[in-house]
């Protein structure tokens, strides 16, 4: 008899040793330099991040993840996992590097939100949102790479639409 599982409990075991799951997984993530963001270009939710359907409906595996959690298990296993949260040190909540994330707690990821989104030129300042700036930087990416023209340029584009006061500010992390 199958073990009973927690509905809302995301079964990572099962899905990280697939490796159709984790097939599908790198061919959604548009992969750049080491320090770079490696951008999501499939759905987005609504909190700009990452978004997959993965797992069978015969086994009860069926789920939509975040793609970033997936990610984390892919690399560094589902031990440390339970009851925490992948927070971005890079704040652009559809990256994919593994490099720009660190294991955290909820409430620090809502106590960074807070003190950076009023920052100029910060990810999270945004004026489009998380999602709507997720969702720009994918389009651009996509646009680019069907056009075979400039991604970085692409890229460079759609995050400056974000800041029309064209101010910058650096050197938080
Ligand atoms: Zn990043």
């Amino acid at each position: 008899m199958a073990a009973q599982t927690n509905a809302r409990q995301v079964p990572w075991d099962a899905l990280i040793i697939d490796q159709r799951i984790v097939g599908r997984y790198w061919e959604k993530v548009y992969r750049r330099g080491p320090a770079a963001c490696w951008y999501w270009l499939a759905s987005i939710s609504d909190t700009g991040h990452g978004k997959l359907r993965c797992g069978s409906r015969s086994d009860g595996t069926r789920r939509v993840v975040n793609a970033h959690q997936l990610g984390w298990a892919i690399h560094h296993g589902t031990g440390d996992l339970a009851g925490r949260v992948v927070r971005h040190t890079c704040d652009e909540s559809s990256c994919q590097n593994p490099d720009h994330w660190l294991l955290g707690e909820r409430l620090e990821n809502v106590a960074d939100f807070l003190s950076r989104r009023v920052l100029t030129g910060h990810p999270l300042a945004d004026e489009r949102g998380p999602h709507g700036r997720a969702v720009a930087i994918r389009e651009a990416i996509k646009a680019a790479l069907a056009e075979e023209a400039d991604v970085e340029a692409a890229i460079g584009a759609a995050i400056a639409a974000g800041n029309s006061s064209k101010a910058v500010q650096e050197g938080l992390w």
